[in-house]
């Protein structure tokens, strides 16, 4: 360790106010040795994070920085890596791993917990600023804990640079998650055989710290249910309502069964916000278990995530669910309700009775199916979803999607700029440049989203044109001038999304010690909305050559 330290920033992470309440207020494991074991009656071990050889901050996000109150050259300050690699503490920190259990691709997997997470501490931020409140640090990749069963609790640079990219875009693209500090690589090997087919090799490791109020999980419920140890359950429930959920506990009442069922009931509408967050973007989570559903309704956990490229609801981008496809795309809402009715038959000591916890679960599905038309109409550009017409012009156009390969993406950005309010429709004798155009009657600015424009001709052309011209009659109902259609779309539909190609070029570039692409997507993905020029190369769809490249269409979850 350098003894010149602390330099600026480490000053400034001495400053923090920190209030450990999750050690301080729950009940700890007796057994302070870091060894593998099943860990009863405790919601977390004391466990410090594995030093490494050479830290060094490869990227960091400002904006949580400054949230946090941590200032200074973040970059030129060798403490800082020290820090978020895992090698030194600063006063107040107190680190600890969280026991949790999961269901694992629709099974019981009993006690899974932290196995290479590690919670520095509860920092408290004064409720005048922006992002005020409290905000857990979490070290990822820093090291075996007591829940790391049979792996090693290091992660390597890939899936942490992807980690780290995607809590930051999603941030900006407005949709619930954790957040990412810092990436630090550790100046040490990590041995991962990606596809699991005996081909292992040494990659750089590093560390991600991750930042959100909280980081508990469903599971971190169902693993007391499933021991029968229902007093942990109820602390850790009161723990949860007091910190994260006090509008619940407003009128001073003690918390009751009552309490628990509104409780359980503000679960399934956050959880339906979050899903139509990740249906509006694209976002396929990849690995939905239990265990990787946040209590608070984030996005959490970023392993063998992806993002839709062509509009394809059976795609996942997870290699080990290729088979059952149960977490593609489309299948996230039903997942999502599944995953609830776990944690619902984990809540039933407490609640006392099905019935309210039932009813919550309806909820979950009518909030979303309302989100989801209300996110429809705004993405097209409606002020209201209306039924009766609004149902086939969605079904229209998957039909539209499913004929050729469309990026999604691009698609309803470009959509914004199609003109309506000109009464001619898009066919192929009444367009103009219908002898030079490509694809008759579809407007020029629309061909960026198709991967083959050039199929665009015959029926798949005349499917996507009597669409757009069904688009066109419903938008002039609105009445809605063009300018105003696409800006409202454009605040709706992001034109930068972490693309998997482009994480893999960064990552290409990163595992050669060079951060500055990534610096430079991270810089695009903070206004994913506002379209740039120069910065069309994040914006670009896949190119041919990622089609079927490991990482860009494929993942695995070593990581
Ligand atoms: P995941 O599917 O990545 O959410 O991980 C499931 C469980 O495996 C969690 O308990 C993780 O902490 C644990 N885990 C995943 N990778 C590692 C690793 N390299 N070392 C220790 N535990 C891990
Ligand atoms: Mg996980």
């Amino acid at each position: 360790m350098n003894p010149n330290l602390p330099t600026r920033a480490v000053e400034s992470l001495a400053s923090l106010t920190f209030d450990n309440s999750f050690v301080r207020e729950l009940p700890g494991d007796t057994e302070d040795r870091n060894f593998r074991r099943q860990v009863h009656r405790a919601c977390y071990s004391r466990v410090q994070p594995t030093p490494v050889r050479a830290p060094r901050l490869l990227a960091h996000s400002r904006e949580m920085a400054e949230v946090l109150g941590i200032t200074g050259d973040l970059g030129s300050d060798s403490g800082f890596a020290e820090v978020f690699g895992g090698n030194r503490l600063v006063p107040g920190m107190e680190p600890f791993a969280m026991c949790y259990g999961g269901h694992q691709f629709g099974n019981w997997a009993g006690q899974l917990g932290d196995g290479r997470a590690i919670n520095l501490g509860e920092v408290v931020v004064p409720e005048s600023g922006s992002g005020g409140g409290r905000w857990v640090l979490q070290l990822k990749g820093a090291g075996p804990t007591p829940y790391s069963r049979s792996a090693d609790g290091l992660a390597v640079l890939r899936s942490s640079l992807r980690e780290f990219i995607c809590s930051e875009a999603m941030h900006h693209l407005g949709v619930p998650t954790t957040r990412a500090l810092s990436l630090v690589t550790t100046g040490e090997q990590v041995i991962r055989d990606m596809f699991y087919d005996g081909h292992a090799r040494a990659e750089p490791g590093a560390v991600v710290c991750r930042v959100a109020p909280s980081f508990t999980r469903f599971g971190n419920f169902e693993i007391f249910t499933s021991r029968g140890d229902i007093e942990t359950l109820r602390t850790l429930a009161d723990y949860t309502i007091r910190t994260d959920f006090p509008q619940l506990i407003a009128d001073g009442k003690p918390i009751d069964a009552e309490t628990y069922a509104r409780w359980f009931d503000e679960v399934c509408q956050t959880t339906a916000t979050l899903i139509v967050h990740w249906m509006r973007v694209g976002f396929v989570h990849g690995v939905m278990n239990t265990d990787n559903l946040s209590i608070l309704g984030l996005t959490i956990d970023y392993g063998p995530y992806g993002w839709l490229e062509d509009y394809d609801p059976d795609w996942t981008p997870n290699t080990t669910d290729a088979q059952g496809k149960r977490y593609c795309f489309g299948n996230q809402p039903r997942i999502a309700l599944w995953n609830l009715l776990q944690l619902a038959n984990a809540l039933v000591p407490l609640v006392g009775k099905a019935e309210p916890l039932e009813a919550s679960l309806h909820g979950y599905s009518e909030a979303f199916e309302r989100g989801w038309r209300r996110m429809m109409a705004a993405k097209l550009g409606l002020e209201e979803y209306q039924e009766s017409v609004d149902d086939e012009l969605v079904d229209g156009l998957l039909v539209c999607f499913a004929q050729t390969e469309t990026d999604m993406t691009l698609f309803f950005r470009r959509l914004a700029d199609v003109p309506v309010h000109d009464e001619r429709p898009l066919m192929a004798d009444h367009r103009e440049g219908a002898e030079t155009s490509e694809t008759p009657g579809i407007p020029e600015s629309l061909r960026e989203a198709f991967y083959h424009p050039d199929r665009l001709t015959g029926q798949i052309g005349e499917t996507y044109r009597r669409w757009l011209d069904r688009y066109r009659r419903r938008v002039r109902m609105t009445g809605i001038p063009d300018a105003d259609r696409a800006a409202n779309m454009n605040r709706v539909n992001p034109i930068y999304v972490p693309r998997n190609y482009l994480a893999q070029l960064a990552i290409d570039r990163a595992e050669q010690g060079d951060a500055d692409l990534l610096g430079e997507w991270l810089d695009a993905l903070r206004r994913p909305y506002a379209e740039i020029a120069g910065l069309e190369r994040f914006a670009a769809k896949r190119p041919e050559w990622a089609r079927n490249r490991a990482g860009c269409s494929m993942l695995s979850c070593s990581s």
